[in-house]
Formats: structure tokens, sequence, C-alpha cells
């Protein structure tokens, strides 16, 4: 029988047995930029760090492992992945992504993309028909679920369907619940990416990105790519990644128990005009979400009165921190329209329904208690 995830996150099974290393438990940070030679036409296995490194390995296996796939490859950032998967297109190629995403993928699909000729159509997945938007050129679907920050919630099996009869490749950006909640490869979905500065680091202290696949032809192509674009994550950092998804599976129980009782206190607030979170019965993508993920996340997007109290509650928070990212330990409020969602044309964002009365909560591990308090204190001085 498979193991359990929380188990996964732990140990590597293939490993088991081997004492390499002088049995250390924590990996080894190998850190070395090339690797020597025992003779002509012979190698360790290891020629120079940009193609591969044994504590980048390591925690490539462990993401391969967490997400169900045959290859994982660490990059830099979650952008460098994205960047680098993007190079499997060409130019003439068409695209379609989801209308609302991360804000630094709509500007690299929008700015970076189309400038090397891709084509792009923007379409809200999760409710549009997708077969209506593919043309002949079209070579595939990216898909954010639930999406950030409006937590729209796409059918991924249903658009595997979709990608799979018309010869396309479904990517799906799975940052927001995690491997530990959602795993996209086994509904139909060719990539999956990450941003590991998120929940697989869960500590707010370094960057990282990841693309998982199960298919050896696109695992050779991007090993080709990471070998040739050179975004690879650094051994010190793989390390630091490797210790944050130990605890990825309490971490995730833990934020998720939070934020269900941080939700329920929104609603009761008058201050607050809509709580949108997909573990709310009321949210339109729940059956979907209870059908292919183990969990609803921690991200609780909500809306305000007006902006002059989203600022006030920005201003007035203390332990909880007024920053951007998510995923980690701290709970951290974001302001979409300044920040992360800031170069999307306002037209985009009001189309997509952030406004300037919109603000993103990722919800730590902290006691919950002491999060309300604060929260009750901060709404309290707003008034009505
Ligand atoms: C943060 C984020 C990214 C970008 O990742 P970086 O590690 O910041 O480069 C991509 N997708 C989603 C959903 C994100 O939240």
């Amino acid at each position: 029988m498979s193991r359990g995830l929380g188990t996964k996150c732990i140990h590597l099974e293939e490993v088991e047995g081997c004492y390499d290393h002088f049995g250390s438990i924590s990996y080894p940070i190998y850190q070395t930029a090339t690797y020597a030679h025992p003779g002509v036409g012979k190698s360790t296995g290891y020629d120079y760090s940009r193609l591969q490194n044994p504590t980048r390995e390591r925690l490539e296996k462990v993401v391969a492992s967490i997400e169900n796939g045959t290859d994982a490859l660490a990059l830099s950032s979650g952008m460098a992945a994205i960047a680098m998967m993007m190079e499997l297109f060409s130019p003439g190629d068409h695209l379609i992504v989801d209308a609302d995403l991360y804000g630094g993928s709509i500007r690299l699909f929008e700015n970076v993309s189309r400038k090397n000729g891709i084509q792009i159509t923007s379409i809200d997945c999760y409710k549009e028909n997708i077969e209506e938007y593919i043309n002949d050129n079209t070579k595939g679907v990216y898909i954010e679920t639930p999406t950030n920050p409006m937590m729209n919630v796409t059918d991924i099996e249903k658009v595997s369907g979709i990608t799979k009869k018309h010869d396309l490749l479904l990517i799906v950006d799975n940052t927001f619940l995690s491997p530990y909640f959602q795993n996209p490869l086994d509904l139909g979905a060719d990539i999956v990416v990450h941003s590991g500065t998120k929940y697989l680091s869960g500590h707010n202290d370094t960057l990282a990105g990841f693309l998982v696949t199960n298919q050896k032809e696109i695992s050779e192509q991007l090993r080709f790519l990471i070998k040739t674009t050179g975004a690879g994550l650094s051994p010190f950092d793989s390390w630091l990644i490797l210790r944050g998804i130990k605890t990825l599976g309490v971490r995730m129980e833990r934020s998720q128990e939070n934020a269900i009782e941080i939700v329920s206190w929104l609603k009761k607030q008058s201050l607050v005009t809509k709580v949108i979170y997909p573990g709310l019965s009321e949210h339109p993508g729940y059956e979907v979400m209870k059908k292919q993920s183990r969990g609803f996340g921690s991200m609780i997007t909500f809306q305000v009165r007006d902006k002059k109290c989203a600022l006030s509650i920005l201003e007035g928070v203390k332990m909880i921190k007024y920053a951007e990212s998510l995923g980690g330990v701290d709970t951290l409020i974001t302001y979409p329209e300044t920040q992360t969602h800031a170069d999307v044309p306002k037209e985009v964002r009001i189309k997509n329904g952030i406004t300037d009365a919109t603000l993103r909560l990722s919800v730590g591990i902290e006691d919950v208690r002491d999060l309300i308090d604060e929260l009750t204190e901060v709404f309290s001085k707003i008034g009505d």
C-alpha cells in the first residue's frame, strides 16, 4: 500500500536501507559548483551544478514523490519555473490561460510570452467552454485552481478530458493547495507548477519553484532547458525547502483549521461584504473542490465596505503582517490592488472582481484565538 502524504514528506522510500552520507538524517548541503572526474569518459554521475546537484536532486525526488510525478525540477523561483516552462512553446503557438492568475504570471504571459510570439487568450476556465477557444495552433491550457486571488475553482479532470482530446498540454499551478491537498497529475494534468516559496517552504525564508511531470518526454525537454537556461535552485535553498516540506502536512492541517475559524468570524462582521473561501458550501466551486482535493487550504479573500476600510485594516494589523506572499507559518494580509496584482491592467482587475476593497489573507499556524483577537481589535477601531 502506498504511504500517506505526511510520511512521504519526511521519508523518501526509494533510498531507505542506504546509509550513504554517514546515515545523516538531514540531507547534506553539497555546496559545490563542479565535480572531479575519476578518468576520461568517467563521471561520478555529477558534472556541474547547473545540470545536477545532489541536494537539489534529493529535493526534486521528494517533490516528485508527493506530487505523484516521475520527475520534478527545482528552480530558483516560481516565476523562473513558469518562464522556463514557456520555453516548451514556439513563436506562433497559441495558449489558453486562466483570466484570474497570480499577477506575475499574467505579467509574464502578457509582456514576455507575447513578445516572444506566443498568442495568449485569457478566459475564465472555470466557467467558459474551453473548446470554443481552441485553434489549429493551440498547444496548451494554463490554469490555477483555486485561482489567486479570486478562488475560482476549475474541474481539472474535465479540462484534461478536453486537452487530451485535442492533444494540448495541461499545466496546473498547484501553489494554493500544495501537493498535500491536491495532485493535478492524478487528474490528467501534464505539468504541475509550484511556487515553492509558499507552502512547500512554509517559512517565508526563501524563494523556489517547481515543475513536476509524469511523462518522460516532457521531463527530458525540461531537463534540457534547466541545463541550458540555468535557473536551477541553489544547494542551500534546496536544503531549506527539503526541511520545510517535512512539516508540510501539519502546517497545511493547522493553517486550514485556523482559516475555517477565521472565515466564520469574518462572515459575522458588518464591515465585511463578501468572504470568498472554497470551503464554504455556498462557494460555486465547493462541490468540485470536494471531488478533486483533500482540503480547501488556508487562503481567504474578502471584500470590505470600501477602500478606506481596507486601508485601515492594513494599517491596523501588528502581529498579522501586511506583506506579499503566502503559505508560511506567519499570517500575512495582502492588498492585491497595489501588491500582487498591481501590474494587471485596472480593467482586467475589475473584470476579475479585484477592487480597492479586496483583501487577501494567508492564514498561518499561530493560535487562532490570537489571530481573531487582533482582527477584532483592528475591526472595532474602524467601527460602523
Ligand atoms: C507566488 C506565486 C507564483 C510565483 O512564485 P515566486 O516564487 O514568487 O516566483 C506563481 N503562482 C502563484 C499561484 C503564486 O502564488
